[in-house]
């Protein structure tokens, strides 16, 4: 692999070659061609744009959650990133989002807004990497990572308790809200 390492002003500062076995190469996301060309919906990058609300300005009655919504970068790079969505962070905007719904149902105008927290088991097959950060975008109020085989083994026992909440119908049992609390882990702001 020939990687190019770049400057802050985005001039070449080395290039190398890189030995593997195996390796995976991300392209950049960008939002799926269903929505991509509807103005006033995405972003450039076909992605959702939303307000703090998860709700459309052009299209109110549009609603976005998830890898498909558009979140500005924080600062200027010189190859462009995206920020990283993860699990938690999109089940607290399927929280407020539908929240917000059922005010807007009810005659009301929407106030619930997601904390946009990540907690994450990201299992690397035999251990794998935890962390917690709060919010997920920086300045951040909490950033703590630990890594071993518990986080495989936690994630093994996670999906277990996740497929049995779901098939209960059960998105967020009393005691997982208790214990999330306890950490200041909440899906929702205020
Ligand atoms: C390799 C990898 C590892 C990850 N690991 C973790 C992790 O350990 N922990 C964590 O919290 N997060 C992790 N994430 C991130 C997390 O998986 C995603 O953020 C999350 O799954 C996104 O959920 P979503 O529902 O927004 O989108 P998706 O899960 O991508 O769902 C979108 C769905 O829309 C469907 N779709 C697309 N186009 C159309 C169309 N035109 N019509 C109808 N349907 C359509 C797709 O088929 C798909 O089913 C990981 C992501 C990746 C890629």
């Amino acid at each position: 692999m020939s990687v190019t390492e770049l400057q802050a002003d985005g001039e070449v500062a080395n290039t190398h070659e890189l030995d593997f076995k195996y390796s995976m190469m991300l392209p950049a996301f960008r939002g799926i061609p269903a929505v991509r060309d509807i103005d006033g919906l995405v972003n450039p990058r076909g992605f959702i744009t939303v307000d703090k609300h998860q709700r459309n300005v052009k299209y109110p009655n549009i609603f976005s959650v998830g890898v498909c919504i558009a979140i500005a970068p924080l600062e200027a790079t010189p190859v462009a990133v995206g920020v990283p969505k993860t699990g938690f962070m999109i089940e607290s905007m399927v929280a407020a989002t539908s929240h917000n719904i059922g005010e807007i149902l009810r005659g009301k105008e929407p106030t619930h807004e997601a904390t946009w927290n990540a907690f994450c088991l990201a299992d690397f097959g035999d251990k794998g990497v935890a962390f917690l950060a709060q919010p997920q975008n920086p300045p951040r109020n909490l950033n703590w990572s630990s890594d071993g085989k518990w986080v495989h083994l936690a994630k093994i026992a996670f999906e277990k308790y996740f497929m049995r909440k779901i098939r209960k119908g059960q998105s967020e049992p009393y005691y997982e809200k208790a214990i999330m609390k306890m950490m200041n882990v909440t899906r929702l702001k205020g």
